[in-house]
């Protein structure tokens, strides 16, 4: 399956209240929310659309985000346990995360 999609998915951020958008309040998180870490998220501040890369598209850009930011482990962990299968979590795609899938 090609790790490309032409749209972003719907699920990939729950709302901007979550998100912590500027100028929104912002949704304190609760332990048992899985979707926590994306109040955090780097990504949250840029284009989506370099996260979710049309066929052939780069994936640098993405990547160098993911590099800094601060939730990197449970980006990764959440789409590992949900197998996202497209665009960049966690700094790796979903070509990287099933190999390491594999290895695991
Ligand atoms: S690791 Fe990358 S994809 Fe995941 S939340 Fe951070 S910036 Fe977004």
């Amino acid at each position: 399956m090609s790790e490309y999609r032409n749209t972003v998915p719907e699920n990939w951020f729950v709302d901007p209240v979550r998100l912590g958008v500027p100028g929104v309040r912002r949704v304190r998180a609760t332990d048992d929310d899985t979707l926590a870490w994306q109040a955090d998220a780097l990504c949250a501040q840029t284009d989506p659309e370099a996260f979710f890369p049309e066929k052939g598209g780069s994936t640098r850009d993405a990547k160098k985000i993911c590099t800094t930011c601060e939730v990197r482990g449970e980006c990764l962990d959440y789409a590992l346990q949900n197998d996202e299968r497209f665009g960049i979590w966690g700094g790796l795609s979903e070509r990287e995360r099933r190999k390491l899938r594999r290895r695991a």
